[in-house]
């Protein structure tokens, strides 16, 4: 509930928690704290799959802020949670290249900017900060834009994202692909095969910060899709 002097702290600094609304300038530390990540590894297909937490309770609140809201105060947040994936699917592995997947032309429409690609930007200083020299090489491009996933099957994912994907260029490894949601894995497949296509070696998995729940609601936005993704 927001309280006078949250109304009046937006007015003088115009902003505050995306979260719960305290004023600041940054997500409070309450609700930072009440966020934090939970990383586990999983397989899709055959391909390792590290998430920050499952889409759920206070981080889906922070992802659709993040996502579809654009708090951009958040991306440090967001950014936490991804390295942390990413730190538990590389284990001792101290230097990786991150390769964002692709934005759909909609998505870019929609968020303004690259959204994967800059949470990869933030989430190399992040890991940095553990020791982990991570650098992002945006190679993948879409080679036709596939349709609004949020409707589709598990199937019809998999079908719409089938070939979508090449890689400009040939990123040297250990390779990364990177996500916000991981959804059915149709997307993050599909950049792990285009990858896998250009020659990149050795890739060693994905990393994404939500899971979808199973049967949840899907949240219409970015590129493709719901809740969209991997
Ligand atoms: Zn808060």
């Amino acid at each position: 509930m927001r309280g006078w002097w949250q109304a009046a702290a937006d007015l003088v600094l115009g902003v505050c928690c995306p979260l719960c609304g305290a004023p600041g300038l940054h997500p409070c530390r309450t609700c930072v704290a009440a966020v934090a990540p939970d990383p586990v590894v999983m397989d899709v297909g055959d391909v390792p799959v590290a998430v920050a937490g499952v889409h759920r309770g206070l981080r889906r609140e922070a992802l659709l802020a993040w996502k579809v809201g654009g708090a951009a105060s958040l991306d440090p947040v967001i950014a936490h949670h991804l390295a942390s994936a990413v730190v538990c699917l590389i284990g001792d592995v101290s230097s990786v290249t991150l390769v964002p997947v692709p934005s759909t032309r909609r998505s870019r429409r929609e968020r303004g900017r690259e959204l994967v690609t800059d949470l990869a930007a933030s989430t190399a200083r992040t890991l940095a900060g553990v020791g982990v020299d991570a650098q992002v090489r945006p190679v993948l491009r879409l080679r036709r834009q596939t349709r609004d996933q949020h409707a589709l099957s598990r199937g019809d994912r998999a079908l719409n994202v089938a070939g979508s994907m090449a890689a400009a260029a040939v990123p040297t490894g250990p390779v990364v692909v990177v996500d916000d949601v991981l959804t059915t894995g149709a997307t993050l497949l599909e950049a792990v095969r285009a990858l896998s296509a250009s020659g990149a070696f050795p890739i060693l998995g994905a990393a994404a910060v939500v899971m979808a729940q199973p049967g949840s609601t899907p949240v219409a936005s970015h590129p493709g899709d719901g809740l969209r993704s991997g």
